[in-house]
């Protein structure tokens, strides 16, 4: 069990047993349960125990823009007027997030150097390599050492679930050519495995195997607790992955 699925309050949310360990860091993944538009950042914040002002979180454009926050004195509401799918800081009491629907949200950690990462990896963040360019930000700008950084990636969809065409398919395997098992064949169709695309990348950059969490959760397999574009031919819905430092 890599994940904790937690109910609390009439809320269901889900945790990365191996982030939960460390003292001065507050993460979630929301759920269809209990959760909507206009209850989500109070929630957030109370379970936290942060600001509701403390919430940042961008325009995603399915790229691989990242935004460091590295003082207050950026006005958080500026940043989320911003376009882009990362997001880094050190700075206690912000509230990191990011929206998903199937999407790969992927969760980075520096506990020593106390620095938290959010990301959003559809098929173009994972193809532009997003998982691989926190870690290089978190590196170049924060002095991160490789072997310290914990990489956790949240529910999403699956091979089980996520079919591609022949030439997606093709152009993973052909930019990937190093990373095995990225595409599954079954009955004539192509599945593409996000959750391993983002753990290789990682694994590209340096990181261990024991430091990159891979829970395998699939969210169009899991409708009842999860909104899931693909599974539901569309869908408004989204899940809200949040990462924070506190205090001390
Ligand atoms: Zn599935």
């Amino acid at each position: 069990m890599e994940t904790i699925e937690i109910a609390k309050d009439r809320l269901l949310y889900y945790q990365f047993e191996g982030l939960r360990e460390i003292d001065h860091i507050e993460h979630l993944f929301t759920s269809r349960i209990g959760w909507n538009d206009r209850n989500t950042t109070g929630q957030i914040a109370r379970l936290f125990n942060m600001p509701e002002t403390s919430r940042v979180g961008l325009k995603q454009v399915h790229g691989t823009n990242i935004v460091v926050i590295d003082s207050y004195g950026d006005d958080l509401g500026r940043i989320s007027n911003l376009e882009g799918d990362g997001l880094i800081t050190n700075l206690p009491n912000i509230i990191l997030s990011t929206g998903h629907a199937d999407c790969v949200p992927i969760y980075f950690v520096d506990p020593g150097k106390r620095i938290v990462g959010i990301a959003h990896g559809g098929w173009r963040g994972t193809y532009g390599n997003i998982t691989g360019k926190m870690i290089g930000r978190m590196v170049d700008h924060y002095g991160s050492d490789i072997e310290d950084i914990i990489i956790g990636i949240g529910p999403s969809i699956g091979p089980c679930c996520y079919e591609v065409g022949m030439d997606l398919g093709n152009e993973f395997k052909d930019k990937f050519t190093e990373f095995p098992d990225i595409l599954v064949d079954r009955d004539d169709r192509v599945f593409l495995d996000l959750w391993k695309v983002n753990y290789l990348q990682a694994k590209e950059k340096g990181i261990g195997g024991e430091n990159i969490i891979v829970p395998r959760i699939c969210t169009s397999c899991n409708m009842d607790k999860f909104h899931s574009y693909r599974g539901e031919n569309g869908t408004d819905g989204r899940m809200i992955a949040a990462i924070g430092l506190r205090d001390g």
